[in-house]
């Protein structure tokens, strides 16, 4: 076993002298200097924690490296330009039934919790013999980029944990989905209306999209099921460590430690909410080292696996499609560098040009048509976009794409494509 607490104690150490001796954006009003933990700032807060002491140490809040703030943050790129196209075309008469569930869902918790600590394990494994898989994702939607790590898999009790709620997408103002998308059955998030980028609205619309995504793909694939909601709870940061925050929409830095949690026999789901276009080193371990910590007590399965970083990332390998949001470089940073000390290895989504390949997964063709397809084909939003959106991740995210997504077999093609290379380390 290596020693992962203390090494992660150190990082976390690290993660708040960085913070505290970056001199970012004025716009981020705490930990721009030393005296940034005891110069009162209104964004100072306590945390929750199950520690005792004489007196409550204010934490500073956690603030992501300046260096990142280089990086451009635009959202995914769809493959096509971003305007409607013209309407007008013939109205198909059925719409394709969406996917219905042959799976038990589980337990509901008829009033889902809104603070405090989770409940310790709510229900058996489908298996006693999985070993829990990590898919760590910045964004709602993001997911997909590694979901050759997750289709299929009978062998792993898969762990999506959510950084983000990517709140920031420009297409919050309601313009990736006309009325005539609707038609095409294109899913408008809840809560309805569109409030617009940064809002809570948004990010409530976003969060409602990957639940919907990760609900129906649950209905049909038995590898992950359908995990029951348990509510809100309040994360245990060590005291040690800078506060995970975020920007709220009036612009201030606000501490940002709760949770969402849904747990199911086959797989479960953690939602942090730790800022669009605002992470951080610290705050991607906090994150996966919460749950680590919680597994034992909330998931029917406490033996792990591995760790996936599922962020596309990339800055330099031609013909792929670049892509530089710097949440996605962050999660590639910390899994890339820092070892967890899991059993098995730390994974991060790439492209097949990187030197650094060590797996190429593939999406099996009828799931990835499951998930990507239009209909009638092809999946072409530029000479097709008036096709029904049959595929999960069109359906559910076609609202974040001027028309839909494109789908390919390569990164060249789409950043949802159905060859999914990775790195691999420790
Ligand atoms: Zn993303």
């Amino acid at each position: 076993m290596k020693a992962s607490r203390a090494f992660v104690a150190a990082l976390l150490a690290m993660g708040l002298l960085a913070a505290a001796c970056s001199n970012g954006d004025d716009a981020a009003p705490a930990a721009t200097g030393e005296g940034a933990t005891t110069a009162g700032s209104p964004t100072s807060a306590t945390p929750t924690t199950t520690e005792t002491s004489d007196s409550t140490p204010e934490q500073t809040l956690d603030v992501p490296d300046p260096s990142l703030d280089e990086l451009p943050t635009d959202d995914l790129p769809s493959g096509v330009p971003g305007e409607s196209p013209d309407a007008e075309i013939a109205v198909t008469t059925s719409l394709p039934p969406g996917s219905t569930s042959s799976v038990p869902v589980a337990p509901e918790f008829v009033t889902p919790a809104t603070g405090g600590d989770p409940p310790t394990a709510v229900l058996a494994p489908v298996s006693p013999d999985l070993k829990i898989r990590y898919i760590v994702s910045p964004h709602p939607d993001d997911e997909f980029e590694a979901w050759s790590m997750v289709a299929g898999d009978t062998t792993h009790y898969i762990v999506f944990i959510l950084l983000t709620r990517g709140e920031y997408s420009q297409y919050c103002d309601g313009s990736g989905i006309s009325e005539l998308q609707g038609d095409r059955a294109e899913r408008f998030p809840e809560p309805q209306p569109f409030t617009g980028q940064g809002t809570e609205g948004c990010s409530q619309q976003r969060l409602d999209a990957w639940r919907q995504f990760l609900d129906t793909r649950g209905g049909v694939e038995s590898a992950i099921g359908r995990p029951g909601f348990l509510g809100q709870f309040d994360l245990d940061v060590p005291l040690s460590g800078a506060l995970p925050s975020r920007v709220d929409v009036t612009g201030e830095r606000v501490p940002s430690t709760q949770y969402l949690l849904w747990v199911g026999d086959k797989s479960a789901r953690f939602a942090f909410d730790f800022g669009d276009r605002d992470l951080s080193i610290n705050e991607v371990l906090v994150g996966v080292e919460a749950v680590r910590a919680l597994r034992t007590r909330v998931l029917p399965i406490a033996e792990e696996d591995d760790l996936v970083a599922s962020a596309y990332f990339n800055d330099e390998f031609d013909p792929s499609i670049r892509y530089e949001h710097p949440d996605h470089k962050v999660v590639q940073a910390v899994i890339r560098d820092l070892d967890f000390g899991m059993p098995g290895p730390q994974w991060g989504r790439t492209v097949p040009e990187d030197p650094e390949v060590a797996a190429t997964l593939e999406v099996p063709p009828a799931l990835y048509c499951a998930v990507m397809c239009v209909e009638p084909e092809p999946i072409d939003p530029l000479a097709n976009p008036f096709a029904f959106r049959t595929g999960t991740l069109q359906e559910t995210y076609g609202w974040l794409a001027p028309t839909y997504w494109v789908g390919a077999e390569l990164p060249s093609g789409s950043i949802f494509s159905r060859v999914q290379p990775y790195w691999r380390r420790f």
